[in-house]
């Protein structure tokens, strides 16, 4: 099969998928509609669709001829936001829009089930196709995960695709290694003694107990990680108080961590507890710590990912390839499955045309529909040409 050309011949379909799930966005594992959806196309096709872990979809297609098993995943939610991209197909919801793009991974790996089907009887595997809730909640991946996702059959290589606005519209591309950064949200409420403004020696003040901490997390940057090494330790939120002269009970702090490396975001999080826990000690007051969507970077397998980089470069032309992308210090939940399996990730160029291409979450953004024909063709080609060059 020309695996280029059948993308092309059945673009208009998953335009029109792609235009439907942006017009009906949904939001974190509440894709009742989505899920429908995709169940219903791949039913169509001659799929049997089956539930996995909170709102999430798999299905199987192909292991006529055994061989092993790759999964390829698109992801399927919104943002809760409100959409200003002033397209005809913009979101009819107002507080939920496909301003990652979602949607068109969501289409695009509908298309590709639709051209693998096709190839069923020549497909030298299995391939699944992971339909996932929840990414930008850094959940849906575990849940799918929990409910064994990678088993029956068992998966033996995987990986994921996301489109980009910021990326030439026609490329595609891979970073060998790191490629997104782990995110680990956190809380830090500060528990003082709250009193009047007057008599600061009668209380315990979490407002200069949390300056302090402030200051003394970035040394962790600054001070303790080697400059080689990558972390970024944000603060965004430093919340307290309610009047001028009254010195509060608590304050609360929250920020987030990224490294694209187990052991150095492992010493991030231990010095942050260790930092914050003799801080307060110092001014004799106590912390809670919580950690929130503790989500592990995203590390492609380098001998995966050049088989698959391979396999797509067959497809779409080496021309089309950037085979070297510097990582990314946003983070994919894909990297509860990277820890997994042996996987890989392809960013999918889609600048817009006559448009700015602007980054991911911003409410005016616009994707060019026609990189989804090699969104499709990436997942197609990367698939089969892992099998074939992995044929037991
Ligand atoms: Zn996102
Ligand atoms: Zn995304």
């Amino acid at each position: 099969m020309d695996i280029l050309k059948r993308a092309r011949e059945i673009q208009p379909e998953v335009v029109a998928n792609r235009r439907y799930l942006h017009q009906h966005p949904e939001l974190g594992f509440d894709l009742d509609n989505t899920v429908r959806f995709v169940k219903e196309k791949l039913t169509e096709m001659g799929y049997v669709p089956l539930d996995c872990g909170d709102h999430g979809v798999v299905a199987t297609v192909g292991g006529k001829h055994g061989g092993k098993c790759i999964l390829i995943r698109g992801d399927m939610d919104a943002l809760p936001m409100a959409e200003e991209s002033g397209l005809d197909f913009a979101s009819l919801r107002g507080d939920a829009a496909h301003t990652c793009g979602h949607d068109t991974h969501t289409a695009t790996l509908l298309g590709a089930a639709k051209i693998l089907k096709e190839m069923e009887d020549e497909l030298p595997g299995t391939v699944k196709l992971m339909f996932q809730p929840a990414e930008e909640l850094c959940a849906g991946a575990r849940s799918m995960l929990e409910d064994g996702v990678l088993e029956n059959p068992k998966v033996d290589a995987a990986f994921g695709t996301h489109i980009m606005a910021m990326l030439e519209s026609g490329k595609v591309a891979y970073a060998p290694g790191p490629m997104f950064a782990s995110c680990d949200l956190f809380t830090i409420t500060v528990k003082g003694h709250g009193g009047h403004g007057s008599q600061p020696q009668t209380s315990i003040d979490p407002i200069v107990v949390g300056a302090h901490l402030i200051t003394a997390l970035q040394t962790i940057n600054a001070r303790e990680v080697a400059p080689s090494d990558i972390a970024v330790l944000t603060i965004g939120c430093f919340q307290a108080g309610s009047a001028c002269n009254i010195i509060p009970e608590s304050a609360k702090l929250m920020g987030s961590i990224r490294s694209f490396d187990a052991d150095v975001r492992a010493f991030v999080k231990q010095r942050l507890i260790e930092i914050t826990e003799g801080t307060v000690k110092t001014f004799r007051a106590t912390a809670d710590i919580e950690f929130m969507n503790e989500t592990g970077p995203v590390v492609t397998d380098k001998g995966v990912m050049q088989s698959l980089g391979d396999a797509v470069a067959a497809v779409l032309g080496e021309e089309h390839m950037i085979r070297d992308l510097a990582p990314f210090s946003g983070s994919e939940d894909f990297g509860y499955i990277t820890a997994a399996v042996p996987a890989g990730f392809f960013a999918i160029g889609g600048s817009p045309k006559d448009y700015p291409a602007l980054p991911q979450h911003n409410p005016r953004i616009r994707f060019d529909e026609d990189a989804f024909v090699n969104g499709v063709a990436t997942y197609v080609a990367g698939a089969v040409g892992w099998l074939e060059a992995n044929r037991e």
